[in-house]
């Protein structure tokens, strides 16, 4: 483990003895500061106006010798969340670092008792890992815990350190796996990574990458890989992730995108889109972040499986064009609107197959995770979107994920699907039965995010387990083209990991 490890401490007096080297006083500085520290705040605030405003390390008898304090703002205001406490726990980690400390205390005052900063604690922890959090190719090259200076995160308070941890090794792997060059995590690569971090683990991991195997079983996708198949180290394959509970009483199916390279296909990206698109497996990469915390946590009743499709939208002579019909694993023919909507070609197998597996586990609900549209980044900013279906919709999938994004750092956006998005991919002839998109970019596309969901039903068959059939089936769709990286900034911004928080916030915390 490279990331921080929490120690947790029953009152700031239990942690006398300890080799903290520095402490973090986090909090609205508008508030009482502890008495523990009211006077070197007190004294730094005679000097510099900026304390209590801005992220400052000052001189103070703590351990260490090292007082930074992490104003969060007001956190009483409308539209105040708990981020402000990730946020400034992630500014204030960096200075720490900067400063050479290895080994942070994490004091939290002034924390509003609402039901939105329940989980503060949590929150301020994952905020340090993530501002700390260095690429893998930059680990790799420096050399594993030379980049990463941090090792130690005390916290105090009745909290649980385990559960904390195996969310942030969840997350990591979530950016080790979304943030990397497309070579470094072609699809065998991507797939030998998850082999690694599944090994002595209870998650059975299975890759399926024969090519005659995956046309059988997998044909849109393998419609998406066509053109990379002439390059054998660019090859596509699936990754299928398994977790048993021992006593298994509820079971997410999961679909994650792994478009590890979207050149755009023959519908290829121009006028400097390109640049960013290895980050087009973030779907994929937050599905085995949140087995990864699945694994770590190892929960009695909740069983996952997921499916990743992995694969290169790679542009040549073979690759794919509109106008093609190709039948895909569920028997619907889907004619191509647009080689650049890969993506849900992708989901709809892996999304099919899941589909058949459902019935073989107790109360399923199936996902699909994907970097799906520009629209979603478009209409709900940095915020991942959940689209349900109607047994979704009936049993308020989407609500408590809503709930618990909000609660644990990660939050989300529902939208609702229309009957204006089943038109937009109705077959237009008889020749096939659903159209993939549209030809405009999703951006200028209205319903841009929506109507792809009501692709993927009709094209995975779940359209045939809506709510007023025999075998309703709840499905929500997610998309975090928005969501998945820092300050929408595709090329640059660092992974932010989502949505594993938020699902493990709703269905893994004890
Ligand atoms: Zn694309």
């Amino acid at each position: 483990m490279a990331f921080p490890t929490v120690r947790v401490f029953e009152s700031y007096a239990a942690t006398a003895s300890e080799a903290f080297d520095a402490v973090m006083l986090l909090g609205d500085f508008s508030r009482p500061v502890p008495d523990d520290f009211s006077e070197f705040v007190a004294q730094a605030k005679q000097l510099d106006q900026r304390v209590g405003q801005q992220a400052l390390l000052i001189p103070a008898d703590v351990a260490g010798g090292r007082l930074i304090l992490a104003p969060t703002g007001s956190l009483s205001c409308d539209y105040a969340d708990v981020r402000f406490i990730s946020d400034a726990a992630g500014t204030a980690a960096r200075i720490a670092q900067q400063a050479g400390a290895t080994s942070v205390l994490v004091v939290l005052f002034g924390i509003p008792s609402e039901e939105r900063y329940n989980q503060a604690e949590a929150v301020a922890y994952w905020g340090i890992c993530q501002a700390l959090y260095e690429p893998l190719e930059a680990r790799e090259f420096h050399g594993e815990g030379k980049l990463e200076t941090l090792t130690t995160v005390g916290m105090i308070g009745a909290l649980d350190e385990d559960w904390f941890q195996a969310v942030e090794a969840g997350k990591r792997v979530a950016r080790d796996l979304a943030g990397t060059e497309p070579e470094r995590m072609a699809p065998k690569r991507f797939a030998e990574y998850c082999q690694q971090a599944f090994a002595h683990t209870p998650v059975k991991v299975t890759v399926i990458d024969d090519l005659q195997q995956l046309q059988h079983e997998y044909p849109l996708f393998m419609a998406v890989a066509r053109a990379s198949v002439g390059v054998e180290r660019h090859h596509p394959c699936v990754v299928r992730l398994e977790y048993k509970a021992p006593a298994a009483e509820q079971t997410l199916l999961l679909a994650g995108k792994g478009v590890v390279y979207d050149t755009g296909g023959a519908d290829v990206k121009t006028g400097g889109h390109m640049a960013g698109m290895s980050r087009d497996k973030g779907g994929a990469a937050g599905v085995a972040g949140f087995v990864k915390t699945v694994a770590e946590m190892r929960p009695k009743t909740l069983s996952v499986v997921a499916e990743l499709g992995l694969v290169r939208n790679s542009i040549g002579a073979d690759a794919f064009v509109s106008d093609e019909i190709v039948t895909g694993h569920s028997g619907v023919r889907v004619r191509i609107g647009n080689t650049d909507a890969e993506g849900r070609l992708v989901l709809a197998d892996l999304l099919s197959h899941l589909r058949v597996a459902a019935s073989n586990y107790p109360r399923p609900q199936l996902f699909s995770v994907a970097t799906l549209t520009g629209h979603a980044a478009l209409a709900k900013g940095p915020y991942t979107a959940l689209v349900p279906n109607g047994p979704a919709r009936a049993n308020l999938v989407a609500e408590q994920l809503w709930e618990a994004g909000e609660q644990y750092g990660d939050p989300a956006e529902i939208s609702w699907l229309r009957r204006e998005d089943f038109d937009m991919v109705r077959p237009r002839t008889k020749a096939d039965d659903t159209l993939s998109s549209n030809t405009g970019p999703s951006a200028t596309t209205k319903r841009g995010h929506q109507f792809p969901m009501a692709f993927l039903m009709i094209a995975a068959g779940l359209d045939k387990h809506g709510q007023d059939s025999e075998q309703p089936l709840p499905y929500v769709h997610v998309d975090i083209a928005g969501s998945g990286v820092e300050g929408g900034d595709w090329q640059h911004g660092k992974p932010t990991a989502t949505p594993v928080t938020c699902f493990a916030g709703r269905y893994l915390q004890r």
